[in-house]
């Protein structure tokens, strides 16, 4: 349990966090930071914060625990303002979505605070955004990453290690390179193949009927294309060559795909759908999924 903590971005992920750390009564003040009195106001009037404040420096100052929970693009000018008004043991850590960036941004605004900074990412969301969208159970028994680099200070990874099990979720550890590369691949690639077919689809002068006729498999596939478009964009720049990497893998095996259907390769399309229906299976039988 701690004093005081201060999440900076009430949205969706720093709201449920708020809401969970709430339920089990780990801090005795959690105090909100964001830019729009209205969405604070909100915050306050759901009980998901104690308390606004519209002053960065003021939210931060006296606080034992800082959260950044904004999009990956502000980590570097909030962290400007928030390292010179840190208590000397206040630790800090994000939930961004993308490791190396925020990463390097925080090295250059903490300067000797960055052994108290904590990179972490929470592998648990939805496509909607804001505090109305918060849960105080998002996430439990969700996993979060932590990704110290050789400075970070001990005791602070172990603090945020506290916070986030307090939340509900299991902690593990991994570099920010393997971080983003995995990312890149699980999270990133399926955000850049739902937004492709929803506009490829909204493209065709039939639009209408095709998204008339859009069963189940359409709506699943394309559901995170609802996503804030504004984060998947600083997602995508933030996290550019791992990104590139992963779409331009699966470029190529969209191409090998193409060159068996026009080939009328029987086998090569069943012998690559039955290795992916297998892997989703076992899956599915992980996450407790019905098939
Ligand atoms: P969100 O619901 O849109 O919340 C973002 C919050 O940041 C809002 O409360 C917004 O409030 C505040 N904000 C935006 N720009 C700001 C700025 N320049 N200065 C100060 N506050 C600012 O987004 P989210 O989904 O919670 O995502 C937040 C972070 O979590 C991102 O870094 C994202 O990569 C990461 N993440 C997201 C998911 C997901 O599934 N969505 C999962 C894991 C991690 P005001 O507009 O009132 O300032």
């Amino acid at each position: 349990m701690i004093n005081k903590l201060c999440i900076v971005g009430i949205g969706m992920i720093g709201g449920s966090l708020a809401r969970a750390l709430r339920v089990a009564g780990y801090a005795h003040e959690i105090v909100g930071y964001g830019r729009s009195v209205g969405n604070l106001q909100q915050a306050v009037e759901l009980g998901v914060i104690d308390r606004a404040e519209v002053s960065l420096t003021d939210a931060v100052r006296h606080v034992d625990m800082v959260v950044l929970a904004v999009p990956v693009s502000c980590m570097a000018e909030i962290l400007g303002e928030v390292g010179p008004a840190l208590a000397d043991q206040a630790v800090v850590t994000d939930v961004g979505s993308v490791k190396g960036s925020v990463i390097a941004a925080a090295r250059g605004a903490l300067g000797k605070r960055f052994a108290r900074f904590v990179p972490g990412h929470p592998l648990a969301g939805t496509e909607q955004s804001g505090v109305t969208a918060s849960q105080a159970d998002l996430f439990q028994g969700r996993r979060v990453i932590l990704s110290p680099e050789p400075e970070t200070d001990a005791a602070a990874t172990a603090s945020v290690r506290a916070m986030w099990e307090a939340a509900g979720a299991e902690v593990t550890m991994c570099s920010a390179v393997d971080h983003d590369r995995i990312l890149a691949v699980s999270s990133h690639l399926p955000h850049m193949l739902a937004y492709c077919l929803m506009d490829m689809v909204v493209r065709h002068d039939d639009h209408r009927e095709i998204l008339e006729c859009a069963a189940g498999g359409f709506r699943d596939v394309t559901r995170i294309a609802g996503s804030d478009p504004v984060m998947w964009r600083d997602i995508c720049l933030a996290n550019r060559d791992a990104l590139l990497a992963a779409l331009r893998q699966y470029h190529d095996d969209l191409g090998a795909l193409a060159t068996a259907i026009e080939k009328g390769d029987g086998k090569w399309l069943c012998e690559t759908f039955t290795r992916a229906r297998h892997t989703r299976a076992a899956l599915n039988k992980k996450f407790d999924v019905q098939a």
